[in-house]
């Protein structure tokens, strides 16, 4: 079949290598006639599936978009008035579709590799500004999951970093009016770590006791505001941290918690133009006082300067994170929110300073308004001071109402039987506070123009301070500028729209057109996570249908979407574990067994989940090393908790003893936690759910065609045997622990489920044969590169037959030890290629992990193995002396072309080859914004916010 012919499939179009010519020549390098003849050889029998995927036919992109409108169509749009941190808000088409609809932006990869990602490190860098200014505090994150799961980091971060003696092994405090949906996750978190949450009514002062932090919302989930001047000093005095969970709109208006003495402030930044996605993906922000820099988590974008002084962005203070520190990270959260974070710093580039205010102080007026109808109606509005969010006293009627104005098209919030909230927003007009009033037979009446001042900000609150006065949230006013601004940054960044991004681990596939387009319908986009069910029965059976396609290809018995990422997946697994042993009464089982060379964030989430780290050895094959496994086994059986392994290995092979493992930690009473990241190469093939697995969590991200987005969004399902099903993800909106759930993972039941359609659409693109041949297509690829370059860069790891699995590991230890070349050397030089780099140094130091992915094409593939063929000759210049590796192509890469053109040119190799060493360069050509960052140096003068511009002149 030829994949010009009209009735090529979307299968030929997902996948790279599909005319048989190609594929014969991947096989002759292999060595095998058939792909099958090669899968099955390298997939063990021992783990293979017996029968084929149980999915329904392939559809065709029409028809997928077609059953999308379907579903679209049985969800209701309304006005979104129920609030409780979810605001309807206006992205604006420029960001719409130059951002979140655009490759250039979400097929981008996190940016490890600062040289080719000035453009998201700058967007990142302008969230950080905007954060800190609106904030009030000197350092922010570039992105965290969502609001719940940020201030559960936050107080994990305040019992870590409270070194006041006699407050740190206190109690942490919640005040009352903190969401309830982050109370139920903070409570899940201290659950597994044995701490005492306590809640309540901060405005009446601290209750007695010990207290290590205490957490206030502004404004609180029943709209109060309060000044928390007092009660932040009053737990300051006592010893305690303090954290406050701020709305960026409202602190436009608001004193910024750090000028009331706040150590961290936390919160969601969604209502900056990133649509309510029935939940998220929204990017939550923590920004943190002084000194506290080093205890953060997350990623955090930072200023250093490149080899030729020009001041360059790349992430800082790395140590802290899970890839580096393992089980003594500041966190587990890896993949985070940098699509949506990038989404909403630009929100306020376009609005600037006096269009944010303006948004805020027209959303404060029509809840004015709202307050002052309804107490002119006789209604009692329980607080005075409130930014956006009106309570209201409406005895026995509060179903009543609610349904009346759900009648009418408006979502309301019913607090309890008596009492409601009603929220206004950016999209809050006239006619929309005219209609909720009605509801309750009260007309309008000009809260600003009536004697009725009574629903004022409280001055005590009043923001004096300036923010945004960085001329980035001052210069792109015009829609034109702000256009070319966009295009800026995202052409000094190398995405898969222009080069395959070959990173071990991470599958960087197709994230097809497709699959993408209904993202953004408002059917989908425009939902409120909270609200009523009658609305939201598309999106539910989405949903549910996605769960059962991957119950159907793990071969678990249960899928929860509910984690919003790998990391949260983990976490939720291993809670899951964590409750199914003390239902049996086997609360000593606490000991995680994890091999050396597992995912940062496997130790950093057993950690969280309160268990102790057992670390097992690596054989010198790349395998489990038995004899320490057996050892450790016995050592820990009547602790043992579970083990975590990964599968395909992260050294790309499938190792055939892996039920061999499954048994004897079974056997031991220990639980198999299997991480699903390698699932691009079992998908069809094998079944974690079956071979020995009891819960895993997947990477939609990766294996299910989610774009990377710079860094997230992505969704980390759980998935597990029908034994763990109870202790799976409870819904953090309903009661604590309903029966037959675990805790909330996340703050909506459906985390991310804005991106969901994706996965699903890809699954239904492909069929059942369709994701098998995907597999068998990654495999084919992989092992072609492990083929042609073994004899340049040493395969480190093969399993049966000397085949790899979906990715292979380039072994450089021995050319860096007789040449200096470095991995990262080479890593840089790609880039002079126009590559992304593949990933450097995991899961061994001085190698490189390469993962085509079934979506790359022969072409494709063969320009980055003669890529690294040539740079091969290149390190072979430095073995002969044609030029030291200080002052090789490879140690001053990558080329700018400010360097290439540069008067004083003298180098010993010739600007030719360091700009154009192969020849299609010369059409094609991309040349990184800035030379080799020194990171070091940047973290030793630690910058996180937009420098003055003047930085950046000569
Ligand atoms: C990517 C990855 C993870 C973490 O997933 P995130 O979505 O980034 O949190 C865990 N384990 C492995 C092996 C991975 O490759």
């Amino acid at each position: 079949m030829s994949v010009n012919s009209a009735s090529a499939t979307f299968v030929d179009r997902h996948i790279g290598a599909r005319r048989q010519a190609d594929i014969d020549t991947m096989l002759k390098a292999v060595g095998y006639s058939t792909v099958d003849a090669m899968v099955d050889t390298a997939v063990p029998d021992s783990i293979r599936q017996a029968k084929p995927l149980a999915l329904k036919d392939a559809l065709s992109e029409v028809e997928v978009l077609a059953e999308l409108r379907k579903l679209a169509s049985k969800n209701k749009t309304a006005v979104q008035m129920i609030g409780q941190g979810y605001y309807d808000t206006v992205t604006p088409a420029v960001i719409r579709r130059n951002i979140l609809e655009a490759p250039a932006w979400y097929t981008a990869y996190t940016p490890y590799q600062p040289e080719i990602s000035q453009g998201r490190l700058e967007a990142l860098l302008n969230f950080q500004t905007m954060v800190q200014d609106l904030v009030g505090l000197p350092i922010a994150n570039a992105s965290l999951l969502d609001e719940a799961t940020a201030v559960a980091e936050a107080v994990l971060m305040m019992r870590r970093a409270n070194k006041n003696k006699a407050a740190h092994d206190g109690k942490t405090v919640l005040d009352a009016d903190v969401m309830p949906q982050t109370i139920a996750v903070v409570k899940g978190r201290a659950e597994a770590l044995g701490f005492e949450v306590e809640v309540a009514d901060l405005s009446q002062g601290l209750p007695e006791g010990v207290i290590n932090g205490i957490v206030l919302q502004q404004p609180g989930v029943s709209g109060r505001v309060f000044d928390h001047a007092d009660v932040i000093a009053a737990a300051k005095e006592r010893g305690a941290l303090v954290t406050v969970a701020a709305d960026l709109l409202a602190l436009t208006l608001i004193t910024p918690p750090g000028e009331q003495g706040a150590d961290i402030a936390v919160g969601s930044t969604q209502r900056f133009g990133v649509p309510l996605f029935f939940g998220g993906p929204h990017a939550a922000y923590m920004a943190v006082a002084k000194g506290l820099e080093r205890s953060m988590p997350g990623r955090l974008v930072g200023v250093s300067k490149d080899d030729a002084g020009v001041p360059a962005y790349r992430l800082a203070l790395q140590t802290r994170e899970q890839h580096i520190r393992r089980e003594k990270a500041t966190s587990n959260i890896c993949t985070a929110q940098a699509l949506l974070a990038i989404v909403s710093s630009f929100y306020a580039v376009y609005h600037g300073p006096d269009g944010l205010k303006a948004i805020a102080e027209t959303t404060h007026s029509h809840a004015a308004t709202i307050a002052a109808s309804l107490k002119a109606a006789g209604l009692d509005v329980l607080h005075t001071s409130f930014f956006d969010t009106v309570t209201v006293s409406v005895p026995g009627r509060a179903a009543a109402l609610v349904a009346a104005a759900e009648a009418k098209g408006i979502n309301l919030r019913p607090i309890d039987g008596d009492t409601v909230g009603l929220s206004a927003d950016e999209t809050t007009t006239p006619a929309i506070v005219a209609g909720v009033l009605g509801v309750f037979g009260a007309a309008a009446v000009d809260a600003a123009a009536g004697t009725d001042t009574e629903f004022a900000l409280d001055t005590a609150v009043e923001r004096s301070s300036e923010y945004l006065q960085h001329p980035v949230f001052n210069t792109h006013r015009s829609e034109t500028q702000l256009l070319r601004y966009i295009r800026r940054l995202s052409d000094r960044d190398l995405a898969l729209d222009r080069t395959m991004i070959p990173l071990g681990s991470c599958t960087m596939k197709l994230n097809a057109t497709a699959e993408m387009e209904a993202i953004s319908w408002p059917e989908f986009a425009s939902i409120h996570p909270f609200a009523p069910d009658s609305q939201t029965v598309g999106w539910r059976e989405l949903i549910a249908d996605l769960e059962d396609q991957l119950t159907e290809i793990t071969g678990y018995d249960q899928v929860s979407l509910q984690p919003n990422a790998g990391s949260q997946g983990e976490l939720a697994g291993l809670l899951a574990i964590r409750g199914y042993h003390l239902s049996r009464g086997d609360d000593q089982r606490t000991f995680c067994l994890i091999p050396a060379s597992a995912h940062g964030t496997n130790a950093a989430s057993a950690v969280l989940a309160g268990m102790k780290v057992v670390v097992v050895a690596t054989a010198a094959d790349g395998s489990i090393d038995h004899a320490d496994l057996n050892a450790k086994i016995e050592a820990n059986k009547d602790v043992l908790s579970a083990i975590m392994i990964t599968y395909p290995s992260t050294h790309g092979v499938y190792d055939a003893d892996v039920t061999e493992i499954c048994d004897a930690v079974h056997a031991a009473g220990g639980q198999v936690y299997v991480d699903g990241a390698n699932l691009n190469a079992l998908v069809g093939l094998a079944q974690p759910g079956k071979f020995g697995g009891d819960v895993s969590h997947l990477n939609l991200h990766k294996t299910f065609c989610i774009p990377h987005g710079g860094g997230g969004p992505g969704v980390g399902p759980v998935a597990a045997k029908a034994h763990l099903a109870p202790f799976m993800p409870g819904d953090a909106n309903k009661a604590a622990h309903e029966a037959g759930h675990g805790v909330a993972i996340s703050a909506s039941n459906y985390g991310s489920a804005g991106v969901l359609p994706i996965s699903w659409a890809y699954v239904k693109l492909m069929g059942a044969e369709g994701l098998t041949e995907a597999t068998k297509s990654a495999l084919l690829a992989a092992n072609y590169v492990a083929a042609r370059l073994n004899e340049y860069f040493p395969v480190l790891y093969t399993g049966e037959g000397g085949l790899v699995a979906h990715e292979c590991i380039l072994d450089l230890r021995e050319l860096t030890a007789k040449t200096g070349v470095t991995a990262e050397d080479v890593a840089k030089r790609l880039i002079d290629y126009g590559f992304h780099a593949p990933t450097l140094a995991f899961p061994v130091a001085g190698t490189l992990m390469v993962e085509p992915t079934e979506s790359e094409d022969l072409v494709e593939i063969d320009r980055f193995i003669d890529a690294m063929i040539t740079i091969r000759k290149e390190i072979d210049q430095v073995a002969n002396g044609d030029f030291t590796v200080e002052n090789s192509p490879l140690r001053h890469a990558p080329h700018t072309a400010s360097a290439v053109v540069s008067s004083d040119w003298n180098r010993e190799y010739p600007r030719e080859q360091a700009a154009f060493p192969v020849h299609h360069l010369k059409q094609d050509k991309y040349f990184p914004p800035v030379g080799r960052i020194d990171g070091a140096a940047g973290d030793r003068n630690l910058i996180c916010s937009c420098p003055p511009l003047s930085e950046f002149e000569d």
